[in-house]
């Protein structure tokens, strides 16, 4: 068998621009059975079962996007999208379990048994979002579809715009993503500059791909990248807040935030750190906090733990909080309940781009300004005092304060049997499915998962 990553022929051009008329448009690099990796037995059933009804019924139907990707990259797939020819209608009436959703894109979710879903889209044509022209003005309905070709150019990354066909099993690349998989680069398809400026998650999405394999950024792809970091703010939050979950509860959390505060994403997504980070005193410690700190998420979330959305901002804030000058030095718990009321404000302001629930921003500020208290009166045997351990705040803060200390390099928080109160049972059962009865309700054989956390 010859190598799975077919050296690209001379023409056509190995990436050619999104603008390009369409009939211009390059054949694609097609790749047969035996010079790929992609076999049906990698392939959900069910994505298999959707892509055969398709073509029985006379459509085109590929497995796109990170499906082929990752079964490239010898990873089991998250979820597999299909791609077609047949329109959201014409694609509702072969599947009847199944409904529409999506405004500007129309996707068809397909459901089968133990709530698995397949999402079925149809090939879109590039002036979806790629050509010039009034984004507010309604395209004709049937302008909205295209062919495959002009569906690959409108996808994101190279590396998520191979397809996969089951008429012949063979892989079709358009836009050079069999050739990226094989360097390991992560680029922008077209004009990187253009494509950013259509949609600025788009960034993210560079970076996300770029942290999870391991893959170097295209340098035009990464100069575009830094030029346009701004404009991610003028992306609606719920996009944002969609990709940015994805990056923390990701697994490669630590990768994402150097590259993000290399290229400045990461101050243009936080905006209250750039003071800290430009601070030559405060900047190293507390990036490498930062950084250890997501270290620690990950391997969390290696470990199948859902680490809720409180902690996981808790964990992002924490370097900056710990670089305030007194803030390490609170003891008592009159100054830990008054901090608490300086962050909650404090949060309010960081947060109002990322639309953090204000319950959840009060957790967050609780559990922040417990960790010093929880550093400042733990005693000689590892224990703490009575009234602390009492504090319906007592669970978070330890889990914090046992993250933190992994994160300087002091323990793994899986050796530790977190005790815990019946008020800290509380909160460990409303907020993270864990606990339950006395004792350590985070321990390793917990349903929760080592730390508590709900398994996926
Ligand atoms: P994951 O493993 O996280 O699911 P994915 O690449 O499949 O990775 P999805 O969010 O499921 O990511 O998107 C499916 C596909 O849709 C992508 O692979 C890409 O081809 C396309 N896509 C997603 N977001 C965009 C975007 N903002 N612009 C262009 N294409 C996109
Ligand atoms: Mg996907």
């Amino acid at each position: 068998m010859s190598s799975v990553f077919p050296v690209r022929p001379p023409s056509p051009p190995a990436h050619p621009p999104a603008t390009l008329p369409g009939s211009l448009l390059p054949t694609p690099l097609v790749i047969p059975r035996p010079e790929h990796p992609v076999s049906r037995q990698l392939i959900d059933r069910e994505a298999l079962k959707v892509m055969y009804r398709l073509r029985d019924a006379g459509f085109l139907a590929y497995l796109v996007g990170g499906g082929v990707r990752d079964i490239y990259l010898g990873k089991v797939p998250k979820d597999f999208d299909i791609s077609t020819s047949a329109n959201p209608n014409e694609i509702r009436k072969i599947f009847r379990n199944s409904r529409i959703i999506g405004r500007r894109f129309r996707l068809v979710q397909v459901f089968f048994g133990g709530g698995k879903i397949v999402e079925v889209s149809t090939f879109r044509c590039r002036t979806d979002d790629d050509e010039p022209g009034d984004e507010a003005s309604v395209l004709p309905a049937n302008n909205e579809f295209g062919d495959p070709a002009e569906d690959a150019f409108r996808r994101d990354l190279t590396i998520n715009a191979i397809f996969y066909e089951i008429e012949s099993y063979t892989v079709i690349d358009y836009t050079g993503g069999v050739q990226d998989l094989h360097d390991k680069v992560v680029r922008l398809i077209g004009d990187p500059a253009r494509r950013i400026t259509r949609d600025p998650v788009r960034m993210m999405r560079v970076i996300r791909h770029a942290a999870r394999a391991s893959f170097t950024i295209d340098p035009l792809t990464w100069e575009a990248v830094i030029t346009n970091r701004e404009m991610l703010n003028l992306c609606p939050v719920s996009r944002v807040r969609d990709e940015l979950f994805k990056d923390l509860r990701g697994g490669a959390c630590c990768a994402w935030a150097k590259l993000a505060l290399n290229s400045g994403i990461f101050t243009v997504l936080f905006p209250f750190y750039e003071t800290v980070l430009a601070d030559p005193d405060n900047a190293t410690t507390t990036q490498n906090l930062l950084l250890n700190l997501l270290g620690v998420l990950d391997r969390l979330t290696a470990e199948g733990q859902n680490v809720p959305e409180d902690m996981l901002f808790s964990l992002l804030l924490l370097p900056l909080v710990v670089a305030e000058p007194e803030f390490l030095t609170i003891q008592t718990q009159q100054a830990s309940s008054a901090h608490t009321l300086v962050l909650r404000d404090r949060l309010e302001g960081y947060f109002l781009r990322l639309n953090i629930k204000r319950a959840t921003q009060d957790q967050i500020a609780r559990s922040l300004a417990t960790l010093p208290l929880m550093i400042n009166t733990q005693q000689q045997d590892g224990s703490w005092p009575k009234w602390l351990t009492r504090k319906s705040y007592f669970a978070s803060g330890h889990q914090i304060f046992e993250l933190y200390s992994e994160a300087q390099g002091m323990k793994t928080v899986a050796e530790v049997a977190f005790p815990v109160t019946a008020a800290g049972e509380e909160r460990a059962k409303s907020s993270f499915g864990g606990g339950g009865s006395r004792g350590p309700a985070f321990a390793p054989n917990t349903k929760g998962g080592v730390f508590g956390f709900r398994k996926y």
